[in-house]
């Protein structure tokens, strides 16, 4: 859900105006209502409650604020880093609440998340299984684990985004899953928990999940024919949000078409990971008018944001509704490409798109709360921006704007 609302021809999230935060913290600026996090959050945990579980893919918005509110609420939390489990933990979740997701597991990550007691590893392949085998035997721990089985479906998104098709890196190959499972079980400093997969991002129709869960329960199935009792499946995230005109299932729709499924599986617990369905529509980018241009056949909307605060639009040709803050109409309208400063030609945030504006003129992108900030670099030597969090009357600063110092800390001349 979203909470932004107009008043007066003003955009506001909450109970604050968004042009009173750009004045406070000038722009471009993330900004996030909690209400709109807490509401999309209680969507999901009102339609699946223990022993089912709920874990926030934290690379989708990984703010200490945003998983503060997240752990506050009692979210478990989906980690690709030994760094997102340092953040989680430092913004009060739980060890024992974090799952341990990512294709390149380090020495140092797998002892880091094993001194910590995380809740489990996802392993996506055999020499990571082993590797953690050694290290938790070495440490004298067991480590619980779920195998991330790619279950090759077609999760019918854009292909960056596609994660569960044969091709892709991964998880372990549906066909050789049993035979890892009969590997885990006899390795030492291993504790088999679960199973896991996750087909991909921003999916709009239900069939691709049902597909893959029931390619997992077959081999729930199997593994139980072979001794191997499971106590959840991890179906993953991917739930896809209305960017512009998409229709994605309802959350109690698509939990409920799992959960029926899995009526005959009454010992079996459901895990999700969603991300994007809890903060994207949660946030938007603020972005300030810098020029106009008009090259004999197009125009150009400039503004101070660019590719390297948001790169959805370059990366994915993701598509970002882009509006006024407070209506113009004094402006003529045009048409154009809603451009930033960076030296791309990628680096655009909208095109076609038709708009009032003038220099000066606030705009939001909307639907910027996942992958937004997180996908965030500093090309062009431009500091990072500041996120904010709304929470009713209130705008708390959640992250300062970068300053030129924090830009290139580390870095020294040669003597
Ligand atoms: C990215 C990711 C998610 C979250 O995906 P969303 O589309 O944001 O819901 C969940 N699980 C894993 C393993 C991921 O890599």
């Amino acid at each position: 859900m979203s909470i932004m609302k107009e008043v007066k021809g003003v955009l506001h999230f909450e109970g604050v105006a968004l042009p009173a935060v750009a004045e406070k913290f000038a722009t471009p600026c993330y900004v996030y209502s909690r209400a709109a996090i807490t509401a999309n959050w209680q969507a999901f945990s009102e339609q699946l409650k223990a022993p089912h579980k709920i874990c926030f893919a934290v690379k989708a918005n990984s703010n200490l604020a945003v998983l503060q509110v997240l752990a506050e609420l009692g979210a478990g939390f989906d980690v690709v880093s030994g760094g997102e489990i340092a953040r989680v933990l430092r913004a009060g979740g739980k060890a024992e609440d974090i799952v341990f997701s990512g294709v390149a597991k380090s020495d140092a990550e797998i002892r880091y998340a094993l001194n910590e007691n995380i809740g489990q590893f996802n392993v996506e392949s055999d020499a990571e299984l082993e590797r953690i085998s050694e290290i938790a035997s070495a440490m004298k721990v067991s480590a619980r684990i779920s195998l991330r089985v790619n279950p090759d479906v077609d999760a019918k998104t854009h292909p960056y985004i596609a994660t569960g098709l044969e091709d892709n890196k991964f998880g372990i190959p549906m066909q050789d899953a049993l035979a890892t499972y009969q590997r885990a079980a006899e390795l030492p400093g291993i504790e088999i928990v679960g199973a896991d997969c996750h087909i991909g991002s921003q999916l709009t129709e239900l069939a691709p999940f049902l597909a893959a869960l029931e390619r997992m329960l077959a081999l729930v199935d199997s593994l139980a024919e072979h001794g191997i009792t499971l106590k959840h499946i991890d179906m993953g995230g991917g739930l896809g949000v209305t960017y512009t005109d998409e229709q994605p299932p309802q959350v109690a729709e698509y939990i409920q078409a799992m959960l029926k499924r899995l009526q005959d599986y009454p010992h079996l617990a459901l895990y999700l990971e969603p991300g994007r369905a809890i903060v994207a529509n949660a946030g938007v980018l603020l972005t300030r008018v810098e020029y106009l241009k008009f090259n004999g056949h197009k125009h150009f909307i400039m503004v101070d944001a660019g590719m390297n605060d948001l790169l959805r639009p370059a990366l994915y040709q993701a598509h970002h509704d882009i509006v006024n803050v407070a209506s113009n109409s004094s402006a003529a309208a045009i048409t154009g490409d809603v451009v930033g400063p960076v030296c791309e030609t990628g680096d655009f945030l909208g095109q076609n798109r038709t708009l009032r504006v003038q220099p000066g003129d606030l705009l939001a992108v909307k639907s910027a709360g996942a992958y937004g900030f997180t996908m965030s670099s500093n090309y062009n030597t431009r500091p990072k921006p500041a996120e904010v969090m709304i929470n009713g009357e209130h705008m708390h600063l959640v992250r300062a704007r970068e300053t030129l110092e924090d830009v290139w800390r580390g870095e020294t001349l040669i003597p």
